[in-house]
């Protein structure tokens, strides 16, 4: 036998590693297959106020912007969601943001969703309802006008190369639409409701799936009226929530 080859004490070596285990790890023992071994990461969601600053979107008769109502929402969504969710705003204040750097910031979050909201400006003062929006090369809509860049531009006559990455989540971004419209009509009273595909500006680089909410028009007086008042606001957010969850739950 060469000098310094012990079985005996290897054996003895190896004991008091296993004892030391179990005795500091005693749940080593007791494995328990429902326990995850790590903690479920949150999903993260970025809600896109639309407009701000000197962008202020759409102008109600009586005097609200649209860039106030879709801050003053998207903060309720996001207090709502944030104890189960990872929630990023891409403005947080009265600021402008333009709008390729609203999807970067949702890629570069890597989030599971990105919902940009407006709440639609029309020249035509009976336009009223919840329009939610998913990227389409063609425009399925014509009812609203040009000038916001949230809004469909018509037929793309040449292909952008960012299209082809939100082309790629459209089918999840249509289910995310179902799933937000059905929660919202359950809480809600707007008396018309659609899904549309549109070639959204905002909605184009969204490696996610991604939605545009256009709830309600503040050009309508009605509507402008009800995008002020704080039940109807907490009736859209308990909608938007249920939605999100819905997705998450059921789409694999
Ligand atoms: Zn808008």
């Amino acid at each position: 036998m060469s000098a310094g080859y012990n079985p005996f004490s290897i054996k003895r070596y190896c004991l008091l590693i296993l004892l030391g285990i179990i005795f500091i790890c005693p749940e080593t023992l007791q494995a328990n297959p429902k326990k995850p071994i790590f903690a479920k990461q949150k999903k993260t969601i970025v809600l896109d106020p639309g407009h701000g600053g000197h962008d202020k979107g759409a102008l109600g008769s009586e005097g609200a912007f649209e860039k106030n109502v879709t801050l003053e929402l998207a903060r309720m969504v996001a207090a709502e969601l944030e104890n189960t969710y990872r929630v990023i705003l891409t403005r947080t204040d009265d600021y402008f943001l333009n709008i390729p750097s609203r999807t970067s910031m949702a890629n570069h979050a890597k989030a599971d969703l990105f919902i940009s909201i407006h709440a639609g400006g029309s020249f035509l003062h009976q336009a009223s309802g919840i329009t939610l929006y998913f990227f389409s090369e063609i425009s399925e809509s014509v009812l609203t006008p040009h000038t916001d860049p949230s809004k469909p531009l018509g037929r793309i006559n040449h292909r952008s190369p960012w299209s082809d990455i939100q082309n790629r989540h459209q089918t999840s971004s249509k289910i995310l639409a179902k799933f937000l419209l059905n929660c919202i009509n359950e809480q809600t009273i707007f008396k018309k409701s659609e899904i549309l595909g549109a070639p959204l500006k905002v909605l184009e680089g969204a490696d996610m799936p991604a939605v545009c909410l256009e709830i309600g028009y503040i050009t309508n007086p009605a509507e402008e009226k009800s995008l002020r008042d704080i039940s109807v606001l907490s009736n859209i957010v308990q909608g938007i929530r249920n939605g999100i969850d819905d997705f998450f739950e059921k789409v694999p």
